[in-house]
Parts: structure tokens; sequence; C-alpha cells
């Protein structure tokens, strides 16, 4: 086992180091930086370069984060260890891992759709596959992203023309400048929460073209006292917050505004009554049932761990495919954890 579970962790006991830790070791290889791949701590980081300055905000000012460009190998230990695009949120990369003519992929969380804020996947090809499975059950199939994309503008353009500000709920990292960079922007103005901003700024010191939006400060100030006024100011606007706005005084400015939610989770019945809100868009960064499938196949891996997610069904699918499948549980797993990391 070049890759094993262990209490922090999968290690690569050959090369001496972590991916995606959950708790502190000597050197940690991150995936991505949503919270639940990149934790604080550590001695010293190694990611892909153009997921260096978020990872760096997350984990603060002191973590020690080397970059590597995709493709680039670095050896540590004597293990060749190079990083390549997992197309699911900036800087995010699936982990190749080569030692004594034996290849592993770890792919962290990962989609094939198109998202025009970060690298698309690329297929590595490896003896042992471990794949993460957050909509690993065959109920899990994405529309085309111009299809919920069309649906959100015409969700927007309605509520524009009823003179109603159109709110939409996506994880700050990833899913809001996805959100952001495939709108049609020329419905009316677009208005961010401050989490988002934070994590635009760094979007767009690395290049991804994202339209032009407005901290709701901005606006709301040229109407303060006269909340006809305000609500004038942000009728036709969208407004992209994070789920923990949901409820929160920050959105009494925008007046009667329309509220959706958007994530793969969506896809389940009555998650849309559950989150309260008038809409819901399936919208996620990882792979649905074919995408998995497709990835797994593209890799030509004998053996296949899966983890993060619907483990059980993805083993026994392939299994009886003929694929040498196995759990590889991870401490933290199931729906909640995934959600909170911008499925
Ligand atoms: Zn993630
Ligand atoms: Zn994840």
């Amino acid at each position: 086992m070049l890759i094993e579970p262990s209490p922090h962790g999968l290690y690569c006991m050959a090369g001496d180091f972590h991916i995606d830790p959950w708790q502190p070791v000597g050197r940690a290889v991150i995936t991505h930086a949503h919270g639940d791949h990149a934790r604080p701590g550590s001695a010293s980081y190694l990611a892909a370069k153009c997921g260096v300055p978020i990872l760096q905000v997350r984990l603060g000012p002191e973590a020690r984060i080397e970059g590597l460009d995709y493709g680039e190998t670095r050896e540590l230990n004597g293990v060749k260890v190079s990083l390549h695009p997992a197309g699911h949120v900036l800087g995010s990369a699936q982990v190749r891992i080569e030692s004594q003519g034996e290849v592993w992929v770890v792919t962290g969380d990962y989609k094939l759709d198109p998202d025009p804020t970060c690298d698309p996947f690329e297929p590595v090809r490896c003896h042992t596959l471990v794949t993460e499975s957050t909509f690993g059950l065959p109920i899990y199939r994405w529309s085309t992203p111009r299809e919920i994309f069309d649906g959100i503008d015409a969700w927007w353009r309605a509520n524009a023309a009823a003179g109603r500000a159109s709110v939409l709920f996506g994880y700050a990292f990833g899913k809001a400048q996805r959100i952001l960079a495939s709108v049609d922007a020329s419905i009316g103005p677009i208005v961010v929460h401050g989490a988002v901003d934070v994590l635009n700024r760094g979007y767009r010191e690395c290049g991804v073209k994202l339209p032009e939006t407005r901290m709701a400060g901005e606006l709301g100030k040229r109407g303060r006292g006269t909340s006809r006024q305000e609500n004038e100011d942000f009728g036709g606007a969208l407004v992209v917050a994070p789920p923990s706005a949901q409820n929160s005084p920050w959105l009494k400015r925008f007046g009667d505004y329309s509220d959706a939610f958007a994530s793969g989770w969506m896809a389940i019945r009555g998650a849309r009554r559950r989150k309260a809100v008038d809409q819901g868009f399936v919208l996620s960064d990882h792979a649905d049932w074919p995408g998995l499938n497709r990835a797994i196949e593209a890799t030509q891996a004998q053996r296949v761990y899966v983890t993060h997610g619907h483990i059980a069904p993805l083993v026994q699918w392939l299994n009886e495919r003929g694929i040498d499948a196995h759990a590889m549980k991870t401490e933290f797993e199931g729906e909640a954890g995934a959600e909170e990391a911008g499925a």
C-alpha cells in the first residue's frame, strides 16, 4: 500500500507525507482549500500553485506553503509527487504518487463538467485510484452547465422584471465564483456578500475573469433612511451570498426578494423545502454518477479505493464490473461534511 489511512489522514509511508490530513503533521500535500481538506497546524504544505493565495488566507499567514505547477514533479523521500487539475475549484488537484514503478492517484474532490473558473479535470493513468464519492449514487445526474445557468438567468430575469432582488445562496469558495463567471451579467447589477468578495479577490489575482461586482454596503448607503430607495437600488440585482447568510439581518436591506439555493444536494427530494427557499438549482462542483464512472474508467486503474461520500454503493458497483474496489474510510464522512464543503 503506497497510501494508507492513518489517525492523521491518508498517509504515504514511503514518502513520509499526508494528503489532506485532519490533524497537524510534518508534511501535508493538499488537494484544495475547502475546509474539510485543508486544515491549519501542519509544519509544511505542498499544493497547486494557483491555489496558494486562497490556501494562505485559509491556513493563516504563518503557514509554510510551497506551490507546484500542475504536472511538475517533486521528490519527497524518493517518491515522485505531482499535482494534476481536478476541475473542482481554483487550484484543486489530484495527487499522483509514483514509487518503484507503482502509480497511485488520489483525486480529492473533482468534477468533469466545464467550469470557467478552474482548469479542467485531467484523467491520470494509474494502477491504484483513490476516488471521492460525494454523489456516488445512480440518482445523481447533473444537467449540463448551460441548462443550469439558463435556469438561473431566467429566474433572475423574471425577478428583475418584477423589481425584486434575486438572492442566490452558494458556498463562498468555488460555487460563488462559478456562478458569477457563468450567469448573464447583462441582466442587472451583481452584489456579493463580504465572504464571497474576499475569495473573488484571490480568483481575480489568479487571472480568473469575473464580472463586476459590488458589496451590499456600497449600494445600500445611498438609500439609507429611505427604504423605498434601497429597494429600488437592489431591485433587479443578483445577490450572491454564502449559505450562512440565510436568515441573517444582512438580508433585510434587499427588501422584497426571491431566494434560491445552488447545490448538488438540491437533487434530493425535499431539499429545497428544507432550506426554505423559493428555488433550488442543482449545481454541483462534484462529479455525478456518470462522471465518477467516466473518471474512474479513464484512469485504467485496476484497483480503486472509494472515500468521502457514498462509499458502499460505488464499491459494490465497481466490484460487479470486475474492478478490485474497496472502501477507504476517512474521518469526515457523510452529507453534512460534504455540504459544508460546497457540494
Ligand atoms: Zn471540495
Ligand atoms: Zn471534500
